[in-house]
């Protein structure tokens, strides 16, 4: 099982990389968010805004593989 769960306040993201097909969908869609270049490179930490949070939820959503997950923020 290769989930892991990458935190941030307004939002966490779900990931598994076993099953990514690399299409960058993601990258593309919001680098400041995923960036292949940086450690973690899923930073939901970045999201500054409500707008942020749905441009999240919407690059999210495109994800053709469904190796990324929209989750609520864990504060627990
Ligand atoms: S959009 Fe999904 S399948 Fe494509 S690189 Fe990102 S996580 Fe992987």
């Amino acid at each position: 099982m290769a989930r892991k769960t990458y935190r941030g306040s307004l939002a966490d993201v779900s990931f598994d990389g076993e099953i990514c097909q690399h299409a960058a969908e993601c990258v593309r869609g919001m680098p400041t968010v995923f960036d292949p270049n940086k450690r973690p490179w899923i930073d939901p930490t970045t999201l500054r805004s409500d707008a942020d949070r749905r441009q999240l939820e919407d690059v999210i959503g495109r994800c053709p593989s469904g190796a990324l997950i929209f989750l609520e923020p864990d504060h627990g």
